[in-house]
């Protein structure tokens, strides 16, 4: 079924509009790459966004959560209320791109692409701007804080992101590594659940020579961190995807004490919610009880992390079909830019088990998180990560043509 209902003369205008802003909004891209912020710390960026927002007529609150800004654009007449989403803060990473437009604070980089969301999304606002004679409804621009760290998608909607007007639909966009324009885009859902896990291991301290004095917290330790193993191979359905990495642990005082403490912190990433469930109590019925088996104790904590994005059908079968017109169209017209065959680009993947708090919108009105290939192969939240700046050609009209296919 073809939900793409944008007429071929408003294709040409947004491609046109997209054409006039690209050359802007990779200059806007570079000078936010130059000077990243962390989370929550974004006051230039918020401060740009609002400033270009303002230029192009469209009204602007600002300091939502703190440096959330929202833009609103309202078309020809009353309809439905669309929201797009892009987020705004760096990485606490030293960057080592050799990029001339190299990060200018020491420690702090732009390694997820949140340079390029906000800057592409400035540029679909100057689209939309522009033809909002064509369109009916109202767009909602959400220059979101934290997304990082924190979940500041949870701290906007906490302050009525999605309300007033009420939040119909809503899309984002991230980068990913992968060839140039390639776009991944999946059913239900897309991300993983992400929670962190503490296990605070209690022993007796006593002196190495006397161990039968002590309870020792590391011996209890390694018990536990081998037997947890098989929560993932004998707790889960092998058809559900589930994994969990303790990435740090911390113990003891001196070479000649037995251990009277232990701390093993984690993470555990998950589709499902029932998954989530299982690994939880599984992971503290272990823990605790090889812990009392050896007279000891151990206290499992669980901290929720950002819930999985699951993709709203509807909304990422309008994506893929703009998609697939849009791709053809630019092949058509600049076949440099996307030289694959189409349907080589356009992926329904499965799910992928990164975390992004674009799941907190997901939970509350249908969303659809979509990725499109930076062109350049270095990781996320990579020291010399990359895009090719190309990808603009892409990710402006597809953005706003998927915006007016939905409105
Ligand atoms: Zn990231
Ligand atoms: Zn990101």
């Amino acid at each position: 079924m073809v939900t793409f209902n944008v007429g071929s003369a408003l294709m040409d205008k947004v491609l046109a509009l997209s054409d006039q802003i690209e050359a802007e909004v990779i200059r806007i891209r570079r000078d936010i790459h130059k000077h990243p912020e962390l989370s929550f710390k974004e006051e230039r960026t918020a401060r740009l966004v609002a400033d270009r927002l303002r230029l192009m007529g469209v009204q602007v609150t600002e300091k939502i959560a703190g440096n959330g800004v929202m833009g609103i654009i309202e078309g020809r007449s009353a309809g439905k209320t669309v929201a797009l989403r892009a987020d705004m803060d760096a990485l606490p990473l030293q960057e080592n791109s050799g990029l001339a437009f190299e990060s200018v604070n020491p420690g702090v980089m732009h390694a997820c692409g949140h340079d390029f969301h906000t800057a592409n999304l400035l540029g679909v606002a100057y689209v939309l701007s522009n033809l909002h004679q064509e369109w009916d409804g109202t767009l909602k621009l959400i220059f979101q804080t934290g997304e990082e760290n924190g979940g500041g998608a949870r701290e906007m909607i906490k302050e009525g992101i999605l309300e007033s007007p009420r939040v119909e639909a809503l899309v984002g966009m991230h980068a990913l590594p992968a060839p140039r324009g390639y776009l991944s885009l999946g059913y239900g859902a897309s991300t993983a659940f992400s929670d962190r896990i503490t296990l605070t291991v209690k022993g007796k301290k006593a002196h190495a020579s006397k161990p039968q004095q002590g309870v020792d917290a590391i011996v209890i330790a390694a018990q536990i961190i081998n037997a947890l193993q098989t929560v993932l191979t004998r707790q889960i359905d092998p058809i559900e995807t589930a994994t969990f990495s303790l990435g740090k642990i911390n113990g003891g005082t001196a070479s000649n004490i037995v251990p009277d403490l232990v701390e093993i912190v984690g993470t555990m990433r998950c589709f499902s919610l029932d998954v989530r469930e299982t690994m939880k109590a599984s992971i503290a019925q272990i823990a605790s009880s090889i812990a009392a088996g050896m007279g000891g104790e151990c206290e499992v904590a669980f901290r929720e992390g950002y819930p999985a994005v699951v993709n709203d059908e509807r909304l990422t079968n309008i994506v893929k079909d703009v998609a697939c017109s849009l791709y053809g169209e630019i092949r058509g017209r600049t076949p440099d830019v996307i030289s694959s065959p189409v349907q080589e680009l356009v992926k329904i993947d499965g799910p992928r088990l990164a975390a992004e708090d674009f799941g907190f919108y997901s939970q509350k009105v249908p969303a659809c998180l979509y990725w499109v290939g930076t062109g350049s192969l270095t990781p996320l939240h990579s020291a010399d990560f990359t895009i090719n700046e190309d990808i603009a050609k892409i990710t402006l009209p597809l953005m706003s043509l998927t915006a007016l296919a939905i409105l």
